[in-house]
């Protein structure tokens, strides 16, 4: 069985973990500093603030940027729900921007028309939320520039981006967003298991992310309503949450970024390979914007006949899988008013999209297994067609 994803671990992880079970601080210890200083100097930002997942991330970063009700946050349609649903949770209303044909990215076009539009009906968003898909970044410059223009504050969703670069420089640096936001669920980059990080440059963005991450709650008296009782004081001043991360999941986490780079090397060898290995297929392989090196989460192909394909491979034991379906047409959303048709290029992607097996543990051997599976399959269906015509 060849799986879409798959977590890479080796002794260095089970012992990191291990030490800390045997040490002092399970939670809130030491871990959980050395992961957020090391994933803060890997990424080139100066504030790292870990959570529970990246769904939570998202979270405190909407709270930390003061988006609640009345407050509009754009994303793309071509993402994990989490990107829309961090905006829910808050009372704000959510739209989307449609996707790049080319890149599955948010386009920076379709966001430059809709904001004019959004500028005329005194709609304009808070924030906007680009998801750098697959682990390719998204045309951030453009984004920027509209960014300043329309006065919105922009959180890159980088779940898949660990390690990606755009114009050369990394992912979460924060040249081009207020907040990134990482994923470390075991499809992607790297793993804690569970867990999140939201980066940002900002030193009030930190403090309020770590503020929601933990109910609300400060021992800092400059930041509270009244001087304090005593040194036991603490005042809640905003109504957080428990988004913490534990030092088991930490340590994890520092295991598997010393091994990065070696992931991200495999992964975008694999992908060469899939590139060269499927070139004459009728398929298309993901392009590449020049300005951006993708940390490859994903290798998402688009086929025609895509559920027979689909259905071929699971056949053959290759566990591909389809990222996204659109998140406009998922019943939450239809119920709020969105409705097919809405979000064509989305749709069109959609409809032939399928995300072949990639993850740093893949071998050789797999992606040629993978290709010469899809070869025989479309060779299969080329032939019913010219029979059944
Ligand atoms: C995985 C993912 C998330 C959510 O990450 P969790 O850590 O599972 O909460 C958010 N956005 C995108 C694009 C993702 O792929």
């Amino acid at each position: 069985m060849i799986p879409y994803a798959r977590q890479s671990i080796d002794q260095s992880d089970i012992d990191a973990v291990v030490a800390v079970l045997r040490s002092d601080w399970l939670t809130a210890g030491p871990a959980i500093d050395r992961f957020e200083e090391m994933t803060a100097a890997f990424c080139g930002s100066r504030f790292a603030v870990s959570a529970s997942n990246a769904t939570a991330a998202l979270h405190i970063a909407m709270r930390a940027l003061d988006v609640g009700p009345g407050d509009w946050v754009w994303t793309a349609p071509n993402s994990f729900l989490a990107s829309a649903n961090c905006a829910l949770y808050c009372g704000a209303q959510v739209d989307f921007v449609d996707i790049d044909p080319r890149t599955y990215n948010m386009s920076a076009q379709a966001l430059r028309g809709k904001l004019e539009e959004a500028a005329r009906c005194g709609r304009l968003p808070k924030v906007v939320v680009p998801v750098h898909f697959a682990g390719q970044p998204c045309e951030m410059a453009p984004i920027k520039e509209l960014a300043e223009r329309y006065g919105f504050a922009i959180v890159e969703d980088a779940a898949h981006a660990l390690g990606a670069t755009y114009r050369d420089a990394p992912i979460g640096a924060g040249r081009y967003a207020d907040i990134t936001i990482l994923s470390f669920h075991p499809v992607k980059i790297i793993t804690t298991g569970e867990g999140g990080m939201a980066l940002t440059n900002d030193a009030k963005l930190a403090e309020r992310l770590r503020l929601f991450r933990s109910h609300g709650m400060t021992r800092d008296a400059a930041l509270m309503a009244s001087a304090p009782d005593g040194p036991w004081y603490y005042q809640q001043i905003e109504l957080g949450f428990n988004y913490r991360m534990t030092d088991i999941h930490a340590a994890l986490g520092c295991a598997q970024l010393r091994r990065v780079d070696d992931f991200l090397a495999r992964r975008r060898a694999l992908a060469a390979r899939y590139d060269a290995a499927l070139a004459d297929l009728d398929l298309v392989t993901p392009w590449q914007h020049p300005d951006a090196l993708s940390a490859y989460h994903l290798y998402p192909i688009q086929v025609p006949e895509r559920a027979l394909v689909y259905q071929a491979l699971w056949g053959r034991d290759i566990r591909v899988q389809v990222h996204y379906i659109p998140i406009h047409l998922q019943p939450y959303y239809r119920s709020l008013g969105f409705g097919p048709g809405d979000f064509p290029e989305a749709e069109r992607y959609y409809a032939q999209a399928l995300s072949l097996p990639m993850f740093a543990d893949l071998r050789e051997s797999d992606v040629d297994e993978v290709a010469g599976a899809l070869r025989e399959i479309l060779a299969t269906i080329d032939r019913r067609a010219v029979t059944l015509g």
